[in-house]
């Protein structure tokens, strides 16, 4: 599915004391399998943004459409089947589990859409494989036993349970530590592989994202600075200063670089990138001085 938004605006509490714009002239299309990081700081926009994808926001002004189509022009059914195909995995989604066994909370997507059971039980156990977790170990534990890593995964598969064609996730790696956050980052990575899904990853860590995604979207103050590929994103280290948003120490190190050395490229982002520049221009392709 590919969304496409058009001058989107959202004013939270239009008309009352706490009026609050807090999306203005959004502008962007995503293109169907693509990996969308959507980078910002807190209080940017980037929740209210991706609660538009889904539906569960209406806009105040503009327009989105699902492979074209313009789904509050026509109404419930079509806004009901844009939740499915559009799924959502909130912020601490853990807070949200809530049955007895893990396989009841991960069968209770697919459960409300009817269903039979053979099928939700297959949906089920595939999708808490995918998030790479052992159904036979796993399913019929409370989720309240599980560790913060496995319960926010359980929670994950909850939503891909209801096979969405494109996949959101608002920060899911906040408050993990290092190898929790790595593991959910490779997890989204191979879904994405696996799945072809369109996938739009929230993240205030550009070094989370920037070695994952096709392309990122920079948001400051409701709107859109940038829009492009991570190589196109990072050569822009001035503006992303200007909104206070670090590029990856890799970055820096080359922009540094440039001004000795001006045929290297900053565009790049990742350590194992950086080093073959590097040889390249300052090592001169091999002929190291040791
Ligand atoms: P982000 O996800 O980037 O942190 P949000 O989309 O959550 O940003 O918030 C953007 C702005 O809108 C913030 O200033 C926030 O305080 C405000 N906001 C978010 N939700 C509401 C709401 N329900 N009512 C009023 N203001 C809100
Ligand atoms: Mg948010």
């Amino acid at each position: 599915m590919s969304i496409q938004v058009i001058n989107l605006e959202h004013i939270y509490s239009k008309g009352s004391p706490f009026e609050y714009k807090a999306l203005t002239n959004i502008n962007l299309t995503t293109i169907k399998g693509e990996f969308v990081g959507l980078i910002g700081h807190t209080g940017s926009g980037k929740s209210t943004l991706i609660q538009h994808f889904n539906g569960l926001l209406k806009p105040t002004s503009g327009t989105i459409l699902y492979d074209g189509i313009d789904i509050f022009a026509n109404k419930k059914k079509s806004l009901k089947d844009l939740r499915r195909k559009v799924g959502l995995v909130f912020q601490y989604p853990e807070y949200q589990l809530f049955e007895e066994t893990v396989a009841k909370d991960v069968a209770y997507g697919p459960g409300n859409l009817g269903y039979d059971q053979e099928k939700i039980e297959s949906l089920v156990r595939e999708s808490i494989e995918l998030v790479g977790l052992d159904y036979d170990e796993i399913a019929e534990k409370s989720p309240f036993e599980l560790s913060g890593g496995q319960m926010r995964r359980v929670a994950i598969a909850g939503v891909l349970a209801m096979e969405p064609e494109v996949l959101i996730l608002d920060e899911p790696t906040a408050g993990l530590d290092p190898r929790g956050r790595d593991e959910i980052l490779g997890q989204i990575k191979n879904l994405h592989k696996k799945r072809k899904m369109t996938v739009i990853l929230v993240s205030h860590s550009m070094e989370d994202i920037g070695r994952l995604v096709d392309k990122i979207i920079v948001m400051a103050k409701g709107e859109i600075v940038v829009y492009d590929t991570p190589a196109k994103v990072f050569s822009q280290v001035k503006k992303l200063e200007a909104i206070g948003l670090a590029v990856p120490e890799v970055t820096y190190l080359l922009h540094r670089l440039k001004e000795t050395y001006p045929e290297i490229r900053d565009d790049i982002y990742t350590m194992e990138e950086a080093v073959v520049e590097i040889e390249r221009v300052v090592f001169k392709g091999g002929q190291h001085v040791h």
